[in-house]
């Protein structure tokens, strides 16, 4: 009993160093290519990983169509130990991952100019240098359509507009 108290004692003191010392570090990453997201830990040597699904993902996989891939992890952001706070590309993705607008648009785009204007606008938003520019054409797309194929020229010459300025 005395050597099971004691076990659990080093457990948790052990838990306890490696959470405010170097034995914890935690990060998380988006795939770029369907907006999952993966979070990683690791409390000294238990390492464990989930990856969640988020709205943008379910959208993805329908357009594949069940194909798999290999997620590819774009670093988003992370800390514990010596590194307090440490951030990478795959956080220009995080807001178009959750946002319904977008969302929304691709699912038009789908529709009414089918699965490579979908894919393309996808490619687009899930890249860390023009997210943000989707994100935002995309949202006008559903914001003001009066007519869907106006509204669709429009979000293109928005976006290309927006990058073009953004490369300059
Ligand atoms: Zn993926």
């Amino acid at each position: 009993m005395k050597a099971l108290r004691l076990t659990l004692l080093a457990v948790v003191v052990v838990t306890v160093l490696a959470y405010f010392y170097e034995g914890f570090f935690g990060s998380l990453s988006v795939c770029s290519k369907c907006g999952r997201t993966k979070n990683s830990s690791r409390t000294y040597w238990i390492p464990s990983t989930t990856v969640k699904e988020t709205a943008l993902s379910r959208f993805c996989d329908e357009l594949a169509g069940g194909a798999a891939h290999d997620h590819d992890w774009l670093f988003a952001s992370g800390g514990g130990g010596e590194i307090t706070c440490a951030i990478g590309e795959g956080r220009y993705l995080y807001p178009a991952l959750r946002q319904e607008e977008p969302i929304q648009a691709l699912r038009q785009i789908r529709q009414r100019r089918g699965d490579d204007a979908a894919k393309l606008w996808l490619g687009r938003l899930l890249d860390p240098k023009m997210s943000d520019e989707a994100r935002i054409s995309l949202s006008l797309l559903i914001l003001d359509s009066p007519e869907f194929d106006t509204a669709y020229e429009e979000a293109e010459e928005d976006f290309t507009a927006a990058s073009a300025w953004e490369t300059r």
